[in-house]
């Protein structure tokens, strides 16, 4: 593991790092989302080698690292002019598309599908490291399958540690959840994973409508091999995580009393509870354990937490965690997506004079 500096990076580690890469070697580097496990995407064995240190299903294809839209066509074809209009507004940044794949990507990469998922990183380490090796990067998330994503490289180690070649230490990640990730080869496009740049955003910025099937909030899975990565549970701690969603409740007191309502039968069963909680809310539930992942009026710091947040669930010594549920706007979609599929249940909030049973 080597440190480098996440603006400037220092010429002679990304040079060792593109050595390695070139070399069919694995490297860990961060990016502006999430740290990602790093291989020439056209060496098979590189690529081959992705899957099985993360024990990644053969069947989750991998994103497709490029430092420049013009780069497009080299994985891409019969890419509609709208495309390149989008990227050159959103790249380098945190959104990937899912497009029709050239004949040059490997199978390997794409698990065989007939499209490829594509981004332009926002992040100067991840930049200079495919611009060195001069192909496309194949980079899922350096964590093992089902695992939170890392967002330091403290995260990468816990998880990878000797099964690759090195990690690049660049700090903890800008957004902390994983990207955007839009099908573009539909009419409408359809939003396969919630990421830092919302619908919303995506939709001005198109002026076209985006579909968000249920499996892109993280309710069930895709029905069709859409994304495949959407049938996996992930993000999970080893502790069981009950989400609390605002269901029925409108207001926050109702949804507070309602979680501490469930906390307290589970506390009087003598188990042992810990609360994810906002910075605004916490302060409720007394001497509980608690893990504060953020500002309610700032879902970029929920995001950037989250993660780390679900890593250290386990460390608490809990036999449960409970979590608060977040707005689903903006980047909020991306943190009750990722909640979800990280949760082994999840409950609806009952206002409590509403309440006859509890389920
Ligand atoms: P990760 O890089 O670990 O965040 O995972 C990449 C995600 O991109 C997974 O959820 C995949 O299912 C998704 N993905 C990659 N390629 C495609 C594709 N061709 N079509 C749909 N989803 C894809
Ligand atoms: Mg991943």
């Amino acid at each position: 593991m080597l440190k480098v500096d996440p603006i400037d990076p220092e010429k002679e580690i990304v040079g060792e790092a593109i050595r390695i890469l070139s070399e069919g070697g694995l490297v860990a580097f961060p990016t502006e989302t999430v740290y990602g496990l790093g291989a020439d995407s056209f060496n098979r064995d590189a690529v081959k080698r992705i899957y099985s240190v993360k024990g990644r299903p053969p069947d989750n294809p991998l994103i497709l690292h490029i430092s420049d839209f013009r780069e497009l066509e080299v994985v891409a074809r019969e890419v509609p002019s709208f495309v390149y209009e989008l990227a050159s507004k959103v790249w380098p940044g945190p959104v990937t598309f899912v497009l029709k794949k050239n004949d040059l990507v490997l199978p390997e990469v794409t698990a065989g599908l007939p499209t490829v998922a594509v981004r332009c990183p926002a992040h100067p380490v991840a930049l200079s490291l495919i611009r060195g090796l001069g192909n496309p990067i194949a980079a899922p998330s350096a964590n093992l399958s089902g695992r939170p994503s890392p967002t330091t490289a403290d995260h990468v180690i816990k998880d990878l540690s000797g099964k690759i070649e090195m990690i690049l230490d660049g700090g903890d990640t800008f957004f902390g959840v994983e990207s955007t990730i839009i099908n573009l080869t539909t009419d409408p496009p359809v939003l396969l994973r919630p990421g830092p740049v919302g619908v919303e955003d995506l939709e001005r910025l198109t002026n076209l409508k985006v579909l968000i099937p249920a499996f892109a909030k993280g309710l069930g899975e895709a029905g069709v091999a859409l994304s495949p990565g959407t049938k996996y549970r992930h993000y999970s701690p080893q502790t069981k995580l009950i989400l609390v969603e605002s269901g029925q409740c409108i207001t926050q007191s109702d949804y507070l009393e309602y979680v501490k309502s469930l906390i307290n039968e589970y506390l009087r069963e003598r188990l042992r509870v810990a609360v994810m909680c906002s910075r605004e809310t916490c302060s409720s539930y007394g001497n509980l354990t608690k893990l504060e992942v953020g500002s309610r009026n700032n879902l970029y710091e929920v995001a950037k937490n989250l993660f780390k947040k679900l890593r250290e669930i386990d460390e608490l010594g809990a036999d449960l965690a409970i979590s608060e549920s977040f707005e689903e706007r903006g980047v909020g979609l991306a943190i009750m997506n990722r909640l979800r599929k990280a949760s082994s249940r999840v409950v609806f909030c009952v206002p409590t004079r509403q309440r006859v049973t509890i389920d």
